[in-house]
This record gives C-alpha cells, sequence and structure tokens, in this order.
C-alpha cells in the first residue's frame, strides 16, 4: 500500500495552508454517516453523493460494508439510487488497484458503483462532475480526510461532510499522527474565524464540538 503517498494532496494541501485556508473547512462534520438526514440533503438539492470508502463506508482496507452503517447505505440507495458514486484512493485507482479488483468487491458488499481511474483524491474528483450532469454545487462529498476529499470538494465548490472515521483505533501511528494533525489544523483555522467556502446550499454549518 502507497496510499499515504499522494503528491496532488500535498501540494494542493500546501497550497490551502498558505493561501485559501478556508478550502480546508468542510460545511458539515459528523461522527459517522449515521448522523447525515440524506432525504434532508435531496430536499435542500444536493443532485448526487459522493462517498469515500475507507473509514466512511467500510472499515479500513476490507471490502464489505461495516455494519454500522449499513442501514444508511440503505438510505442512501433508496434517495440516491445511481446518483451515488464511491471514490476512494484506493478501490479504483488504477495503480493501487490493479484488474480493479477492489472496486469489484467493494461494489457487489455496497451496491454502489465505485469511480475508476488515474487520479486520485483531490484531483481525482474533478472529472466526476461531468459524470452527474450537474453543477458540483450540486453534490456533496462525504470523507473522513481532509487533505483529500474534502480539500478536493471544496476546490470543485461541493458541499463537504466530514466524517471522524470508523477504524482510527486500529490506525498506523503515522496514520494517526496525519489525522491527528489534519483535525488540529481545522480546529484552530475554526477558532480563528476560517469558514468553509461559500456555498449557496450550505455555509458555516459545521460542528465545531467534532473536532474537539
Ligand atoms: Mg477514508
Amino acid at each position: 500500500m502507497v496510499q499515504w503517498f499522494n503528491l496532488a494532496a500535498i501540494t494542493s494541501y500546501a497550497y490551502a495552508r498558505v493561501f485559501n485556508p478556508g478550502l480546508l473547512v468542510p460545511h458539515i462534520s459528523v461522527r459517522d454517516i449515521n448522523s447525515i438526514n440524506f432525504r434532508k440533503l435531496r430536499e435542500k438539492g444536493i443532485k448526487g453523493i459522493i462517498s469515500d470508502k475507507d473509514d466512511v463506508l467500510t472499515w479500513q482496507y476490507v471490502n464489505q460494508i461495516y455494519s454500522r452503517v449499513k442501514d444508511k447505505v440503505a438510505e442512501i440507495k433508496a434517495v440516491y439510487g445511481n446518483r451515488a458514486l464511491v471514490r476512494s484512493n484506493c478501490a479504483g485507482v488504477r495503480f493501487e488497484d490493479p484488474g480493479y479488483q477492489i472496486a469489484k468487491e467493494t461494489e457487489k458488499s455496497l451496491g454502489i458503483e465505485v469511480a475508476k481511474g488515474f487520479w486520485k483524491k483531490p484531483w481525482g474528483l474533478m472529472g466526476l462532475c461531468y459524470e452527474f450532469g450537474c453543477p458540483p454545487e450540486n453534490l456533496a462529498i462525504i470523507d473522513d480526510r481532509i487533505s483529500t476529499g474534502i480539500l478536493g470538494g471544496n476546490l470543485c465548490g461541493m458541499v463537504t461532510i466530514y466524517t471522524l472515521g470508523l477504524s482510527i483505533d486500529e490506525e498506523t501511528r503515522f496514520e494517526k499522527g496525519l489525522r491527528a494533525r489534519e483535525r488540529r489544523l481545522v480546529k484552530s483555522l475554526m477558532e480563528k474565524g476560517v469558514t468553509a467556502p461559500i456555498h449557496g446550499k450550505y455555509y458555516n454549518d459545521a460542528c465545531l464540538e467534532e473536532f474537539i
């Protein structure tokens, strides 16, 4: 696994950190997807959902749905049907997932298509907007990582929903450190009054307590 090395994320993160820190702040922050009301999102005009895989829908590096979020995944499918898509930085990424075996196993378990291609998040999100056939403002992305999904979603103009991660206790020391640094940074930015990019549907709705 070379998932931790992502040059696009590192350079985009550095850009955002220096020039536009609001790109690192999510519009909404929740413990896990069980706190998201997908019917309300739909009513508010969100026409498509893009979700990360590891630590959001499955346990890290496991390709089966995580039992705690099973009902919510069913809700996503009922509300969004084929307008829901998984975008992982492992499953469906050409050089991380040869033959897309991980993507295929994940699709079988979740019943949601996994996007396939060359680019990882954050840049890998940009092409997806065309697949949904609507402006990125009408899409929401759910991710447990600031430097990939949240940053990419904000760069595209989507609603960004941050989750804390399902299997954080089992992460490596490096991964734990990275996640803790991301959360500390976002918390300090929010305390200084930095907000997520202005969005027509959601703005400054993040829950600070989730970062404490
Ligand atoms: Mg993840």
